[in-house]
């Protein structure tokens, strides 16, 4: 490799290939059917159940983000109840406060656990306190694929009738502390993106799950512009329904999931063994799908994170920082929302590094990046953060995408 410029980007989609599906495009056209819940997204709704729910009830929609427009709207339809905040965690994606705020709600930012980057219990409950009958619903997030325990949010339920609905974009693939997909047997709609970008890669789609079938068709309506009845709308509408071609490139992916999330499993471990010294998140439940691999940088350097980034850069490697700025420090959000105090979600958003994954990296891709983040490290702090063995685990006779 000496001398040769390497380019390892932080993100490589790797969306099933429709050219090398032919027979399953062509029956797609010539069945004259595009979208309206056709074959394709029928069978995928049904294939997402059989395969990785087990049980419960699925709606298809065109991203994650519609999704979760649907799902707020619905509760606060079904509640009638004219409340003003939906409480959820600064340190997650835009798009979970946009979807609130179409729907109408205020964004009402809680903070972090410093360990599961989870919504924190203690900021939680001080602010449902807080804000007691003026909350409509909370949108607890699965950080970066982490599961989150469902029975906390039931009891939230009970206790300050609060509607949830997750936000679980990057889950699919994560089990909880039970060993299933995480979500599963939730009555609350859980929504996972597909984008191209997430482990489960298709372009632009997402799923709502929910184990109520009744609330999953309600759903189906309102992603329909509302219509219970042809043409005849009686509920809140929009359109967020998934087209037949995005239902199929999701179904192929499902096909070959399990395959995509033990490579990332892979290259995680590569990482960790790679470099130790760094912080990571906890894992909560049984298995988190690697989206990316996200460290955290020594607190005396992490305010030289953007020099850092430049100098990966130079060595060819491709590197973010995820969330950050987190929500109430972005503009638009911080002049229509209300925070908390987010001591532990500054903490992050200040040291966190998002390093490169993707199905088709390989482990000494992996141990590239890690030897020249370590390298980086090392000018910056004036300390040998080299582990002192550095084992790289032999490469599977398969990489995904590859020839062996
Ligand atoms: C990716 C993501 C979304 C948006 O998903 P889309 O399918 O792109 O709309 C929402 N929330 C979080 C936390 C995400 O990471």
């Amino acid at each position: 490799m000496m001398g040769v410029k390497r380019e390892i980007r932080m993100a490589k989609p790797n969306p099933p290939k429709l050219s090398e599906h032919l027979a399953e495009l062509i029956a797609l056209e010539q069945s004259g059917t595009f979208s309206n819940y056709g074959f394709q997204a029928r069978r995928l709704e049904r294939e997402l159940i059989e395969q990785l729910f087990d049980s419960g009830h699925c709606l298809s929609v065109c991203n994650a983000t519609m999704g979760l427009m649907v799902a707020i709207r619905s509760t606060l339809w079904r509640r009638k109840k004219q409340r003003k905040y939906a409480l959820m965690p600064s340190y997650t994606f835009a798009a979970t406060a946009h979807a609130a705020l179409w729907c109408g709600l205020t964004p009402l930012f809680c903070d972090v656990d410093a360990d599961t980057w989870l919504g924190s219990e203690a900021a939680e409950e001080e602010l449902l306190c807080r804000y007691k009958d003026e909350i409509a619903v909370v949108i607890p997030c699965t950080t970066f694929g982490n599961s989150i325990d469902m029975a906390r949010y039931d009891r939230y339920h009970r206790r300050y009738d609060v509607d949830i609905v997750v936000d679980a974009a990057a889950a699919l693939g994560s089990k909880g502390h039970e060993g299933k997909q995480f979500g599963q047997g939730s009555r609350w709609p859980i929504v996972y993106s597909m984008h191209a970008t997430k482990p489960f890669s298709s372009g632009e789609a997402g799923v709502i799950y929910s184990a109520d079938s009744d609330w999953i068709e309600e759903m189906r309506a309102m992603a329909s512009f509302g219509f219970e009845q042809p043409r005849v709308a009686m509920l809140p509408g929009l359109n967020a329904k998934i087209s037949e071609i995005a239902a199929l490139t999701a179904f192929l992916q499902l096909q070959r999931f399990e395959e995509v999330v033990d490579q990332r499993a892979r290259l995680k471990v590569q990482y960790e063994i790679s470099l130790p010294e760094l912080k990571r998140q906890s894992v909560n439940g049984q298995r988190q799908v690697a989206s990316y691999e996200f460290v955290l940088l020594p607190e005396e350097i992490a305010h030289l994170r953007s020099h850092m980034i430049e100098d990966l850069k130079d060595r060819g490697i491709g590197t973010g920082c995820y969330f950050s700025p987190h929500l109430a420090e972005q503009s638009y959000f911080a002049q229509c929302s209300v925070s908390g105090p987010l001591p532990n979600t500054e903490t992050l958003s200040h040291q966190v590094l998002t390093l490169p994954m993707y199905d088709t990296m390989t482990r000494e891709e992996v141990q590239y990046v890690s030897d020249e983040l370590l390298a980086v490290l090392s000018k910056y702090t004036e300390r040998d953060l080299t582990p002192t063995a550095q084992p790289c685990i032999p490469e599977p006779a398969y990489v995904m995408g590859q020839p062996a």
